[in-house]
């Protein structure tokens, strides 16, 4: 959108949710990367590839508890009815144990597992084929081997054979999955280049909102959105840090905002509608927010709020959310504004920062709204020939996390169609798209 677009839209009372994700989008950059010990990688994408420093096996390395032998010595795939080859053990090798003994024609070595191989040998014989009781022989014995499935080079991870050093073993953009933080490990990296978590500060604004733990008493309500929108953040790879609850009064209300424009991200829930009591978009404003919209044409999550903080003396930026109190509407608000937004300091691809639309048959009737898209929750099964069939889940409006809560993706009706019936085709929003997750 060009600047004096964004201007104007600013200005509008309500904006279309295109106009606002876009605005969210263009507010949202990548953080800068940062160089952490390797543990503190883990779950994050490189920024910088990872080189090995060492061949992997880093030497020809016995893969099984046996005989060290000469291919020579031995038959290839001799059979069951081969005799067994006799050869004078004439050392013991465990792993860590390194000899520069060379093995000659008749003799072998006794091996563990993850040994270097000795020089002149290039086979192991596996423990179970020693027999009539040389399965225990040691260095100054000797063994019976008896393998009638013998290869020559059987056994043995060739010098080089995972990776070479110099390799490039994970390049930029990989996933550190645990195969990846324990591939690194074994190149040598201790310390990756990453894209950091962001901080993502969570405080639940309300004087009748209170912990989860309480029962409450009559008039007050328990807090859903400070562990949920913790939880939708944890998921996505953000740092949720929860800053608990502010009564409705504006003093504690601005210290609790000051002390969450800190963190990359600020989401603060309630309060930001038109009651008496919604000192939220004043608060922001105190506290030197930008405000960018207020109110995006949508049901539910109509009384969103969106800014910016720029800290004084370059110390960064804060995008700050002002989301409904109510639970549902906070959950769609999340998925259709926070999502992108952190997917994007994350560093994810364009592309994949808002959730998957997909188009279905609707399985049953639907309500929607004359003047603006509604989001409902709706499970999903698979129709005919790799088609969906969405069908509209309970759901008694914006407090109500039941239907939600069981909800594979939302039913999106755009505004204008205000009731649609079973056999419709319909968009759906998909919510388990989990392949980018952390
Ligand atoms: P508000 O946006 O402050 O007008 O709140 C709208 C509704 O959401 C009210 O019924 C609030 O009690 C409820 N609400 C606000 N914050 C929360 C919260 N953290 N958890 C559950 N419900 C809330
Ligand atoms: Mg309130």
């Amino acid at each position: 959108m060009p600047p004096e677009g964004r201007a104007a839209a600013r200005k509008k009372a309500m904006i279309d949710l295109a106009a606002a994700l876009a605005h969210v989008v263009a507010d949202s950059r990548p953080l800068l990367p940062r160089r952490v010990r390797l543990e503190e990688g883990r779950g994050r994408r490189l920024v910088e590839p990872i080189v090995a420093d060492v061949d992997s096996p880093p030497w020809n390395r016995a893969m099984m508890d046996g005989f060290a032998v000469r291919s020579a010595d031995m038959v290839d795939g001799a059979g069951e009815s081969a005799a067994p080859m006799s050869l004078d053990v004439v050392v013991d090798l465990a792993a860590g144990d390194a000899s520069s003994l060379e093995i000659r024609p008749g003799s072998c070595a006794r091996i563990m597992t993850g040994a270097p191989i000795p020089v002149g040998t290039d086979a192991v014989v596996p423990i179970e084929c020693a027999v009539e009781g040389t399965a225990g022989v040691h260095a100054g014995g000797v063994v019976r081997l008896h393998d009638p499935r013998f290869r020559a080079g059987q056994h043995v991870g060739l010098q080089g054979c995972a990776f070479r050093a110099g390799a490039e073993v994970l390049p930029a953009g990989t996933l550190l999955t645990p195969a990846a933080v324990g591939l690194a490990a074994e190149a040598g990296a201790t310390h990756v280049v990453v894209v950091p978590r962001p901080r993502v500060a969570i405080l639940s604004t309300g004087s009748e909102i209170v912990a989860p733990e309480a029962l409450p008493r009559f008039g007050q309500t328990r807090n859903s959105n400070g562990p949920m929108l913790a939880a939708a953040v944890a998921a996505l790879g953000g740092e949720p840090v929860a800053l608990g609850t502010a009564v409705d009064r504006p003093e504690p209300l601005r210290a609790a905002v000051s002390q969450g424009l800190a963190a990359d991200i600020l989401l603060l829930s309630g309060g930001v509608s038109a009651g008496d009591l919604d000192l939220v978009p004043d608060t922001f404003r105190r506290c030197g927010v930008e405000k960018i919209f207020h109110k995006v044409r949508l049901k539910p999550g109509k009384p969103v709020w969106f800014g910016c903080f720029t800290r004084p003396d370059g110390g960064g930026r804060c995008l700050v959310f002002g989301l409904p109190g109510n639970p549902a509407s906070s959950l769609v608000c999340f998925d259709l504004f926070v999502r992108p937004a952190l997917a994007s300091l994350l560093g994810w691809p364009q592309g994949r920062l808002s959730l998957p639309r997909r188009r279905a048959r609707l399985g049953g009737g639907a309500k929607g709204a004359e003047d603006r898209p509604v989001y409902a929750p709706c499970r999903l099964e698979s129709g005919d020939g790799g088609s969906l069939v969405a069908h509209p889940l309970p759901w008694t409006g914006s407090s109500d996390l039941v239907g939600l809560a069981v909800a594979d993706a939302y039913l999106a009706l755009p505004a204008g169609v205000r009731r649609a019936e079973a056999g419709d085709d319909v968009e759906v929003v998909m919510l388990r798209d989990d392949s980018e997750r952390v």
